[in-house]
């Protein structure tokens, strides 16, 4: 068995540290050559002494000279670097087989294509990526032969239950729909009256996962899953009539595959992002991931219509997905804009959707050439999307 060689992107997320766990369990399989975080120089620290990676990338400057200080008295030989650069460097070096994309947002962007383009393993978190530039993202990964493994749990749900070995083409491989389930998150009984009031508290304390923040609110506003139905279209090739959203409040069915027989192929277990974090790095073995085991005794399965009137970034996605073109790149900045001033307090839960909408009135009028494109939408549209919420918030 070779020894995979990992850079873990956003090694200091949830999801990096979930990586992490998983890693530590399989010294036989797993070397780490280079983590990385934006600020936490503690974090990084104990994760360095424990995993000795050749190479530690914290984004910010003061917090690679926190970590440098640090790591001087210790025995850890470990290099680090600061800045954006890096982050692509250590995601392309030769040495390095496998690649976890899981910084948050359209950060994670360049050093995740750029480990496309060089034909790494990529393991998918970040999909914020594929929202952006899909089609870019996707060419890439096809020119430089380069293995891509979903890390989100819908996906890797999905990816479990199409046929081995499916190379892109649904109708040919039977699929009639693809079903992402959805927790519903914190808000999922709530009115939209109720909603106008919801604090960062409230938002980020999901019910059946933990998560980074950023996330959790996206999934509070249901903009997750508009964000994987456009992530479903790029990694299956799906056509937007063929992803359909089914709310699951207890997160045991990941998601489900339906064939033209009438076959409906699901994958299920405990909520725990280790197991598709495991999947991606086992493939094709399975190898343990530290889960609990599923104990379906007693518990209740449960399926409701999401319902886009109170979650209107779920219509969004999809409108911007049928848009296409600058459009899920425009939602995407939009979006994070929104979040990171609602968690800052600088607007309310529901004036997130309405600066989508904003910023969706304003897509450019040509149709994107190259990445250079994306990323200007993605700077206007964030500069949009800050004034637009300055001059009208409702907190
Ligand atoms: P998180 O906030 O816990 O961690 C984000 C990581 O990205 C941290 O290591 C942080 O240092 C780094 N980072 C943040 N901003 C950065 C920047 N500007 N430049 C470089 N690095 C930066 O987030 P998370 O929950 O681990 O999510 C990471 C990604 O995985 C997201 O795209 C999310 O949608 C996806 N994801 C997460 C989960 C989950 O259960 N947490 C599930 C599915 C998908
Ligand atoms: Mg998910």
């Amino acid at each position: 068995m070779n020894k995979q060689t990992l850079t873990i992107l956003g090694a200091t997320g949830t999801i990096g540290v979930n990586t992490l766990d998983v890693i530590a369990r399989h010294p036989d399989r797993f070397e780490v050559f280079a983590l990385t975080g934006a600020t936490q120089a503690e974090k990084m620290f104990q994760q360095c002494l424990e995993f000795s990676p050749r190479y530690a990338v914290m984004t910010q400057e003061s917090a690679a000279r926190a970590l440098q200080d640090k790591l001087v008295s210790t025995a850890c030989k470990t290099v680090v670097l600061d800045g954006e650069q890096a982050l692509i460097d250590v995601a392309t070096s030769p040495e390095v087989t496998t690649v976890m994309a899981a910084i948050v947002g359209a950060a994670g962007l360049p050093a995740t294509l750029a480990a496309a383009k060089v034909g790494k393993r990529i393991l998918l978190a970040n999909k914020e990526t594929l929202v952006v530039s899909g089609q870019l993202f996707m060419d890439a990964v096809r020119e430089s032969g380069a293995e891509l493994f979903p890390i989100d749990s819908e996906h890797s749900a999905i990816h479990q239950s199409l046929p081995a070995g499916f190379g892109g083409d649904l109708d040919g491989a039977g699929v009639k729909n693809i079903w992402l389930t959805a927790s519903g998150g914190p808000f999922r009984t709530w009115t939209m009256a109720q909603m106008e009031k919801v604090t960062p508290e409230q938002a980020v304390a999901h019910p059946n996962w933990v998560m980074g923040k950023k996330i959790s609110v996206d999934s509070a506003s249901m903009m997750n899953k508009g964000l994987e139905v456009i992530e479903a279209r790029w990694l299956f090739n799906a056509s937007t009539e063929k992803i359909r959203v089914l709310v699951h409040p207890q997160s045991i069915i990941h998601s489900m595959v339906e064939y033209r027989d009438g076959s409906v192929m699901a994958q299920l277990g405990t909520p725990d992002m280790r197991t598709p974090i495991a999947y991606a790095l086992g493939f094709p073995e399975r190898i343990e991931a530290g889960v609990s085991p599923l104990n379906l005794i007693g518990s209740q399965l449960e399926f409701e219509t999401p319902d886009m009137l109170r979650f209107p970034c779920l219509r969004l996605a999809f409108d911007a997905l049928n848009v296409d073109g600058y459009a899920p790149a425009v939602l995407n900045a939009a979006n994070e804009v929104a979040v990171d001033m609602f968690l800052n307090r600088g607007c309310g839960f529901t004036d997130i959707p309405r600066a989508i909408s904003h910023a969706l009135e304003h897509l450019p009028s040509s149709s994107p050439r190259e990445l250079e494109d994306l990323l200007e939408a993605d700077r206007h549209a964030r500069a949009r999307t800050r004034e637009f919420l300055a001059s009208s918030v409702s907190v």
